[in-house]
């Protein structure tokens, strides 16, 4: 295996990124992390153990110092804007912040002859389902600017590999949710828009209900069901990627989920017997652009990470959202 050496983790105050920084340090990794605060949280990492520079990846000098002083031997890139429906009424935004900022940092990278990349993906890259579970064949058609972002930025790291032999591997993430055990970090968006947390949030009162998006899908209960994937999960497989591209691995897309599909009503009566309480609920209509059914089939990560999920069950995601939820932070950073 080859020399580690210092991680470049991008958006790593961020609720992904954070819980995997938090998993390579305890792996013994050596990491500086690179976060703007737009939208991640200080407190989400122990200051004390990464180099943290606040910034932005479109800002040249600052890479190019960065670059200088830290030498990355690979870059986790996290950084990006994830809300759907935002995209959609204002693309230039995540195409500017998703897939240009990205740029200025690849130009760093190929300077300095740091050619390991692993990429926050998403199964929002393959649009409407056209089989489930869906493998990493499954034809990539993006529906909004979201996905095709994230599309277009897996395409310019392909051609990168081609042109300067950057290595990369492409994480498509299903729905991540849930949060540390230790209840000490979690996922804190503003808005929040997701799901489990709004759930969460229904069942303390800080929002008056949670409102069902679609009850006539043709799934079994009406409602959508996805694959919910624990963030320790997805943070375990950034662990596995990062020793494949060390062992010389290849530029390869891998799916990241558990294989499981799980209803919003499945996951609205699993958060009621956890939290112990009525959860105000409304069924309203469908949200635009919401397939009826995504499901991962994580055969790939296996076969080609080792990696498999370990919180199948999505309780387990909801009762360490619960306990983040109810922790002496309720859910929220800076306070
Ligand atoms: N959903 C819902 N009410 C909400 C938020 C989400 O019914 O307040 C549904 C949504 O329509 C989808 C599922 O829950 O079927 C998961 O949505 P989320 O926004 O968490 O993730 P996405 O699948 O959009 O990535």
């Amino acid at each position: 295996m080859a020399q580690k050496g210092t991680l470049l983790v991008t958006g790593g105050a961020g609720y992904i990124g954070s819980h995997t920084v938090r998993h390579l340090l305890e792996l013994g990794e050596k990491i500086v992390v690179l976060d703007s605060l737009v939208f991640g949280h200080r407190e989400a990492l122990p200051m004390d153990r990464v180099s943290f520079i606040e910034g932005d990846m479109s800002d040249t000098a600052l890479i190019e110092a960065l670059f200088t002083e830290h030498q990355p031997e690979a870059v986790l890139h996290f950084a990006a804007f994830a809300y759907v429906g935002e995209s959609v009424t204002d693309p230039l935004k995540y195409y500017r912040n998703n897939l240009a900022a990205p740029l200025i940092l690849l130009e760093a990278m190929q300077r300095h002859g740091c050619k390991r990349f692993i990429f926050s993906s998403t199964c929002a890259t393959y649009g409407n389902p056209v089989y489930v579970p869906m493998n990493e064949d499954h034809p990539q058609a993006p529906v909004n600017p979201y996905g095709a972002s994230k599309w277009m930025l897996e395409r310019v790291l392909r051609d990168c590999d081609h042109a300067w032999g950057l290595k990369c591997v492409f994480l498509r993430y299903f729905n991540a949710s849930g949060c540390d055990p230790s209840g000490e970090i979690g996922e804190d968006h503003d808005p929040e828009t997701h799901l489990i947390p709004r759930i969460l949030m229904a069942a303390t009162g800080e929002i008056p209900e949670i409102s069902v998006f679609g009850t006539d899908y043709p799934t079994p209960d009406g409602t959508c069901i996805r694959d919910y994937i624990h963030v320790c999960d997805l943070a375990s497989a950034h662990a596995k990627a990062l020793g494949y591209l060390r062992d010389g691995g290849e530029t390869t897309p891998v799916n990241l989920g558990t294989g499981r599909g799980f209803s919003v009503k499945e996951i609205l009566q699993t958060a009621e017997s956890v939290t112990g309480k009525n959860i105000p609920v409304t069924y309203g209509p469908r949200r635009a652009g919401d397939p009826p059914e995504l499901i991962c089939d994580p055969a790939k990560a296996k076969a080609v990470l080792g990696w498999e999920a370990q919180y199948k069950d999505p309780r387990s995601h909801l009762q360490h959202a619960w306990q983040w939820m109810t922790s002496p932070r309720k859910g929220r950073y800076g306070q």
